[in-house]
């Protein structure tokens, strides 16, 4: 028998186990111990016939579930490009989860199309992007980037006189397809979902920091996409938009700019100067919930092109009239959705423009302190420090995997491996509001420990 709405008890429970997490992160081990992990076990069980009680339930999930997480939301998490996420935007979507509205048309959810309409807007002008451009909300980066791709593919093939949504791929003519040597994997997987696969893709080389190299950008055409990359994974490294947009837009290239964490860099007086140029462009990717510090999962397709969007989206040549209201679903793949709007809107709302330069300049000047305190400590650092990202080695590769084992292993901080020109490194991307500049000395006293600079703790 499933209980009432109206019986707030498993409510109250998992408010109270919230409150707990909340009051242990500070203290919690960055990553999960051993035992946290062993005792995943539990979960470990045949689907029970007769069901458990709720309160049972929460009980268990607090007990083996929370333990067993990524202590994301503190200060000290620096894991691939993971942002901690806004309070009040957490709240938000709690209130939105007992809400539960699907996104996907006006009629389902006339409040989550609003704040859809409204984010939109908002969006626009924060990242300085053309008055006309639309926007899809997805689970992420790597689906935005596809839907970006998807409007481009339907708009180049109708260009060579194919409409991809009645003839589909198997005979349509080459588009060609262009992308940086250090294109994000996600480009690859969304070009290989379209059906173009690596084979048909030219990439271009890029230079030492992972910026595709300008110079080398072959004649374009009215029939070629262009992929370009607004925050490279390891260095933070932007393309240069200005030189590649100016190129693209004389010959009718459709650029498609995968700006996960990065375009967020528009936003900043300081950093503005890393995207100029990407107005220029066709469509864009970025997740809200990187840079920005939306909960999970809260990506954005924009658009300048909102015919080629919609069209590629509801797989139909013709835009279908839904209603006069914004029905979110047009703009995306899937039907139906959560109304991830809610803690988007929260967010932006929240923090104003102000508040979100302030967190992005906030977010680099933490790299920067990194940088320099692993520096200090004699460590390599591997990359120009332009925004969140920090690249570093020890001494040699042996030790730059020790060091690394050991510091994640420490609970006090957590970064991740990557391989930077055949070589292990470490990677940091400062991407949470709650670091503080005390987090990051900490996180490079560990660093400096494991490396054997001072007596170890
Ligand atoms: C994170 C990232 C992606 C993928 O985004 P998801 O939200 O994880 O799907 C794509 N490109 C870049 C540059 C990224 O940093």
């Amino acid at each position: 028998m499933i209980e009432d709405l109206d019986n707030k008890i498993v409510f109250e429970q998992a408010k109270a186990c919230a409150f707990d997490y909340m009051d242990t992160i500070p203290t919690r081990a960055v990553f999960p111990s051993v035992r946290a992990i062993d005792d995943l076990a539990q979960f470990e069980e045949p689907l029970p016939a007769g069901g458990e009680s709720g309160e049972e339930i929460l009980k268990m999930l607090h007990r083996y579930g929370s333990p067993a997480t990524a202590a994301q939301t503190g200060g000290r998490y620096f894991g691939f490009v993971n942002g901690g996420a806004v309070p009040t935007a957490v709240a938000a979507r709690w209130l939105a989860d007992v809400w539960d509205q699907n996104a996907g048309l006006y009629l389902t959810s006339p409040i989550s199309s609003k704040l859809e309409e409204v984010c939109e807007g908002w969006l626009v002008d924060l990242l300085g992007l053309p008055p006309q451009t639309v926007a899809g909300f997805v689970g992420g980066t790597s689906l935005a980037s596809f839907c970006g791709l998807a409007a481009a593919r339907y708009e180049l093939l109708k260009r060579l006189g194919w409409d991809v949504n009645e003839k589909g791929m198997r005979a349509a003519p080459a588009v060609r397809v262009v992308v940086g040597e250090q294109a994000h994997g996600s480009i690859f997987k969304a070009l290989s979902l379209l059906g173009f696969g690596r084979e048909n893709i030219e990439t271009l080389p890029a230079d030492a920091q992972g910026r595709m190299d300008a110079s080398r950008l072959p004649n374009l055409d009215s029939e070629t996409l262009l992929v370009t990359q607004a925050g490279n994974v390891n260095t933070g490294a932007f393309d240069d938009f200005e030189a590649i947009t100016e190129r693209a837009v004389k010959s009718g290239a459709w650029v498609h700019v995968d700006g996960a964490f990065g375009l967020w860099a528009a936003v900043s007086k300081s950093k503005r100067r890393l995207t100029a140029g990407i107005e220029k462009a066709d469509s864009w990717s970025v997740d809200a919930h990187k840079t920005l510090n939306t909960p999970y999962d809260c990506g954005i397709v924009l658009c300048k092109h909102r015919i080629p969007l919609v069209a590629a989206m509801q797989a139909s040549g013709a835009y279908l009239e839904y209603s006069d209201q914004r029905d979110g679903m047009l703009y995306v793949p899937e039907m139906s959705r959560r109304a991830r709007s809610v803690e988007l809107w929260t967010t932006l709302k929240y923090l104003g423009s102000e508040g979100i330069e302030q967190l992005v300049d906030g977010l680099c000047d933490r790299a920067r302190q990194f940088a320099a305190g692993l520096h200090a400590e004699g460590f390599r650092v591997l990359n120009e420090v332009v925004f969140n990202q920090v690249l570093f080695a020890a001494d040699t590769p042996e030790q730059t995997r020790s060091v690394l084992d050991t510091v994640q292993r420490s609970g006090i901080c957590w970064c991740g491996g990557s391989s930077w020109e055949g070589n292990p490194a470490i990677r940091v991307s400062v991407c949470s509001w709650a670091t503080t500049a005390e987090d990051v000395e900490n996180s490079v006293s560990a660093f400096a420990r494991a490396k054997g600079n001072h007596s170890p703790v």
